[in-house]
């Protein structure tokens, strides 16, 4: 009920055009993009202000929104916000060149960082989730992941199957926020995707949004679509009702062969992983019962698990997709891990995204505060000269603009690395500068991204040197990119893959077209990804170690 009171009357949606309502186009910038996590068309769930990945929050309930807002109107051009897991705490006097916001999500001392501690501090309303881009107002929808996920498909694609995903199948669960995205990063490679959803509206919106082509009456009707798709090479994604636990063991039985398997329901909280079950009664015990719940989701956890397992050992190639499945798993008594310690089956960065991470690359993203589609293609526009000889980076485009909607403020997310995102953020502020886009354009990234996070079950799984847990380097990330002139900065914890799992920063910086904002994006869009060629040289990867002497990233010591 807490989260109703003060609910505003008008739905909440990002402000479009060049009217200021703050008293810097930086902080205006954060109020829309805070408005643009909530939009109903963005979020999970308005009401309670969640915007993706299970119960990741933009402010704590609605009365801190509504103090959050004010403050940012009022907010002088040398003032910063301080906010605290979704609460504004106090309006500190700095400088005009200094962040605007500063954010600290769910971070619990280290010794007390658990789900169960957290839940109760979240009780208390002392505390809310605040996932990775959720409670650092970064948020740009399914398209944010589609990307990620994109790379990922294509990496498998290229180590696995020749360079393409055509003619192979590829299982999964989850439709939601971020789950959402997989049948189409599937398709986007040529490939097949059958996708295992509960709730039957999450599979049906994922059709009318496009990200999913076609819903099954039932799992023969979902393999017979499948397998005529993968027989005659068509790139097809599949939704069915259902739920993943079942479904795994039931493919199993019919003697049905994947070619990948992976998984992406809110595993990392288990009051979010849905257990067995008709979906109205599960729903039902999760709010008259989540002791009960909670139990049930981890045995259900641990079926779809062996699962997984036994589909590997029948030669499909499974990957974990960051929500800590297979940590979960483990804790419900299955053997996750070899004789070594190491998972039975990879997490998808240490097989697949790491190399790119030693080269600085991760999920650079950008806004256009006007609301205008036109901004983002003429971006797009500029990208594509900056970058001619990116082959990949132009496919995406090309697929981007062609599949993906504009879902809330437009926006438009790339990969880049050291180096490449400094030059294409003076792009953008030149592009601002003159004109040639119609109002300033935020430029942000997820926290998973090379430098900013520790994650043992997720971003650094298997460290060459065994620097896993080292949370350092985020906290660090976070500093570096305040003394480099940021616009908002924060650090959260449990992103990802679930409170006391990870530690994390966000940065975004404004584009406004002035000279001084080109000086402070030269220096934060390399001290940034800079952060993940230091972590990765310093963990003894010499890709990193080459980038860093070939671009010029000053490591002391290093020859
Ligand atoms: P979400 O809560 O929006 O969606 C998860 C979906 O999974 C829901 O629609 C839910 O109904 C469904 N689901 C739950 N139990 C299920 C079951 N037993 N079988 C089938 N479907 C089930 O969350 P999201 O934003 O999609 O994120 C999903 C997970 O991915 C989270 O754990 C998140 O932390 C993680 N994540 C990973 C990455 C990455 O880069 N790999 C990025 C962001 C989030």
């Amino acid at each position: 009920p807490m989260f109703y009171e003060f609910k505003p009357e008008e739905t909440v949606k990002a402000a479009h055009g060049t009217t200021l309502r703050c008293k810097t186009w930086e902080a205006e910038a954060a109020l829309r993009m805070l408005e643009n996590n909530l939009d109903p068309a963005v979020s999970l769930v308005y009401d309670e202000l969640i915007v993706y990945g299970g119960a990741g929050r933009a402010a704590r309930n609605w009365k801190e929104y509504q103090t959050i807002v004010k403050t940012l109107k009022e907010l002088e051009a040398d003032e910063t916000m301080l906010v605290q897991s979704g609460k504004a705490v106090g309006v500190l006097k700095t400088w005009a060149h200094a962040p605007r916001v500063l954010i600290a999500n769910s971070n619990i001392v280290p010794a007390w960082s658990t789900q169960e501690y957290f839940d109760e501090l979240d009780r208390m309303g002392l505390m809310m989730y605040g996932q990775m881009t959720a409670g650092s107002w970064i948020y740009i929808a399914t398209q944010g992941i589609l990307q990620g996920t994109y790379e990922t498909f294509a990496a498998m694609a290229d180590q696995h199957f020749g360079g393409s995903l055509r003619g192979t199948i590829t299982v999964t669960a989850g439709l939601g926020g971020m789950s959402g995205a997989q049948p189409l990063a599937v398709t986007m490679n040529d490939g097949v995707c059958l996708v295992v959803e509960p709730i039957d509206e999450r599979v049906k919106q994922k059709v009318r949004e496009g990200y999913v082509d076609e819903q099954a009456r039932d799992l023969a009707h979902a393999l017979e679509l499948c397998e005529q798709a993968k027989a005659t090479g068509t790139p097809l994604s599949v939704g069915l009702t259902g739920n993943a636990a079942t479904v795994l063991p039931e493919l199993l039985e019919r003697g049905f062969q994947a070619d990948i398997v992976t998984d992406q329901t809110s595993a990392h909280d288990l009051m979010d992983y849905l257990p067995e079950g008709e979906i109205g009664k599960v729903l039902a015990l999760r709010a008259a019962n989540p002791e009960e719940f909670k139990k049930q989701a981890l045995q259900s956890i641990v079926k779809h698990v062996e699962a997984i397992l036994e589909m590997q050992r029948r030669g499909t190639i499974a990957v974990d997709y960051g929500n800590n499945l297979r940590g979960q798993a483990e804790k419900g008594g299955l053997q996750v891990r070899d004789e070594h310690g190491q998972f039975l089956y990879p997490g998808f960065v240490p097989g697949y995204i790491r190399p790119l991470f030693c080269e600085g690359k991760g999920p650079f993203r950008w806004c256009a505060l006007s609301g205008d589609p036109q901004d983002i293609l003429r971006i797009d526009r500029a990208l594509l000269e900056t970058f001619p000889e990116n082959k990949m980076l132009a496919r995406w485009i090309e697929k981007a603009q062609a599949k993906v909607p504009f879902i809330g403020l437009p926006a438009r997310v790339c990969w880049l690395g050291y180096g490449e995102r400094e030059r294409f953020g003076l792009v953008i502020n030149d592009l601002v500068a003159r004109g040639e886009v119609s109002a300033p354009i935020v430029i942000g990234r997820d926290h998973l991204d090379c430098g900013s996070v520790a994650s043992p079950n997720r971003e650094t799984e298997g460290m060459k040197d065994g620097s896993d847990a080292v949370a350092d380097w985020p906290l660090l990330n976070a500093l570096a990119n305040c003394a480099s002139g940021a616009d908002w900065v924060s650090l959260h914890n449990g992103g990802g893959v679930g409170i006391g799992n990870s530690t994390h920063s966000g940065m975004v910086i404004v584009a406004t077209g002035t000279p001084e904002k080109a000086e402070r994006l030269k220096r934060v869009l390399t001290t940034d990804p800079g952060m993940g060629i230091f972590r990765h040289a310093d963990a003894g990867y010499e890709l990193a170690q080459d980038v860093a002497r070939e671009r010029g990233a000053k490591i002391p010591g290093q020859q």
